[in-house]
């Protein structure tokens, strides 16, 4: 069986190595495989998987919760992907606002909608509806192309590579190594990672792929070399989706952007350009954006999503954790999504 063999061939090579490495998976849906295989608990005792910032959901900067549902329980039709509903800000998440009567809804692609603005408002103001895109390179071109069909867009959207970068910066998270993620990869391609010195390997999702990352960084490890490898060759290809990336640029500008957990990060987000202004809903609606802003009063929290997202805190030592923050009862956005690394836990810890 190649899962046996791999896994051998990992625990020779952790002897090989003779200390402690942790790994950093990037990916939510990694840290589902890893979490759904029992990945860490095939490991050797000097290898350590630990979870970054991967989920799309986890990672969105609190400010833009609280505007999406400031707008939505202001009576503007809002949009969005499923997890995003559920996450709680200071207003509350917007599947609350909708038990308030706020017309939101939840989408699974952007397509569904399309178009909504112009026959089909979906209340009676006739208000055009905003989808609210989020989410890393992976999601961004079906936002475009919202936007070239017509739709009003409030982008949280953000760029995967800044956060590797603070990441590697921060000297409280200790990382040897990278499983970069499938998905991003295919849009982004590899060539991206090169400026980042440190062991990488771009995975795809079966048990096997994770494994094989694992081994091949191990490999490089071993050997000294720092190099980005590609282990997800059946989709993901050296200079990635051009046309995907095209459609970005297209219709996104670069700007600073605010994280959970890792704060601002310089050129890391994606706002509207300024040719689709009309249907930029932070331009749009800015002086109510403003006002939100001011009003918001913030509540206290003892979430620390903002560790878990960096690696320096796993979700089973947050003493909410299972006891107060459960899936339907979730106290931060680490909880709500299905990528998000405590709910992750929440589902396979047994
Ligand atoms: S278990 Fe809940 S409260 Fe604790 S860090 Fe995770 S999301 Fe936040």
């Amino acid at each position: 069986m190649e899962y046996e063999k791999i896994l051998a061939e990992i625990q020779e090579k952790a002897k090989k190595i003779n200390r402690q490495v942790r790994f950093m998976e990037l990916c939510g849906t990694h840290a589902e495989t890893i979490a759904k295989h029992g990945i860490k608990s095939l490991m050797p005792e000097n290898i350590k998987l630990i979870s970054g910032p991967g989920c799309p959901v986890c990672v969105t900067g609190q400010e833009d919760i609280d505007i999406i549902v400031g707008l939505a329980l202001a009576g503007i039709p809002v949009a969005c992907y499923g997890d995003a509903a559920g996450v709680p800000g200071n207003l509350g998440s917007l599947e609350e606002a909708r038990q308030k009567g706020a017309d939101v809804r939840i989408v699974y692609d952007v397509s569904e909608i399309a178009g909504a603005r112009l026959v089909e408002p979906l209340q009676e103001q006739n208000k055009p509806t905003i989808f609210w895109g989020l989410g890393f390179e992976t999601t961004t071109p079906a936002t475009a192309w919202a936007v070239a069909n017509g739709l009003m867009v409030f982008s949280s959207h953000k760029l995967f590579s800044p956060a590797m970068e603070i990441l590697l910066k921060n000297k409280n998270v200790k990382i040897d190594g990278f499983i970069n993620p499938g998905h991003v990869s295919a849009i982004i391609g590899t060539q991206i990672y090169k400026q980042f010195k440190i062991p990488q390997v771009v995975a795809g999702f079966e048990a096997l792929d994770v494994l094989r990352a694992v081994d091949m960084l191990s490999d490089q490890i071993i050997s000294g070399k720092t190099e980005v490898q590609n282990e997800y060759t059946r989709l993901v290809k050296k200079d990635g989706n051009k046309k995907a990336r095209e459609l970005i640029n297209d219709t996104f500008e670069i700007v600073d952007s605010k994280w959970r957990g890792l704060g601002v990060i310089e050129k890391s987000g994606l706002k509207l350009k300024k040719k689709y202004q009309t249907q930029d809903a932070e331009f749009v609606y800015r002086d109510l954006i403003a006002k939100i802003k001011k009003d918001i009063k913030v509540k206290p929290s003892a979430c620390r999503c903002g560790e878990v997202l960096q690696g320096i805190f796993e979700s089973r030592e947050c003493p909410l954790f299972r006891k107060v923050c459960t899936p339907d009862n979730p106290q931060g956005a680490c909880m709500v999504s299905g990528e998000g690394s405590c709910n992750i836990e929440y589902r396979y810890e047994k």
